[in-house]
């Protein structure tokens, strides 16, 4: 889960309730069978609000806090269904190891290209270092792509 901070510059005016000396654990799920979870740093600083975003389902939700005992320390969210595999997705949610997907950017001429790519991150010793999105280049080479800005899954008989 990606946590973001939004800091409101204000402290709290109220005092906290006493129900909950020891935080707050968020249900926003109502009950939904899917979940995702993720702990807060606690307490927070002052008022202001966490972004939480599920890299799975890319579901973005708000908590506000106010730098209180009962602000809260954990959140659970309903996990919505992922896209079908033929929906183009924010980079957001790309898989971040070694899958090969198929990635859209933009090339040197502003035109829209669609390829096979992966995550990787390595070098050290032996080469000089690497980290980002590649495609393949000839028999086995690999070129970096500067900026993709979708993805999806390998496409059903994709070979990979
Ligand atoms: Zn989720």
């Amino acid at each position: 889960m990606k946590i973001e901070w939004r800091d409101s510059g204000r402290e709290p005016r109220c005092k906290p309730d006493p129900a909950f000396p020891q935080g707050v654990d968020l249900d926003l799920s109502a009950g939904a069978e899917k979940t995702c979870f993720t702990e807060l740093p606690y307490p927070a600083r002052r008022c202001g609000l966490y972004i939480i975003e599920c890299p799975t389902c890319e579901l973005r939700t708000g908590v506000t806090t106010a730098g209180r005992p009962d602000d809260p320390r954990s959140v659970k969210m309903a996990c919505k269904p992922l896209p079908p595999p033929d929906v183009w997705r924010s980079m957001v949610s790309a898989p971040m190891n070694a899958t090969w997907v198929e990635v859209k950017y933009l090339d040197h001429e502003n035109k829209e290209q669609t390829v096979q790519a992966h995550w990787a991150n390595g070098g050290g010793d032996e080469q000089p270092r690497f980290r980002g999105w590649f495609r393949r280049a000839g028999d086995s080479g690999f070129v970096g792509i500067p900026d993709p800005h979708a993805w999806r899954p390998l496409q059903k008989g994709d070979p990979a």
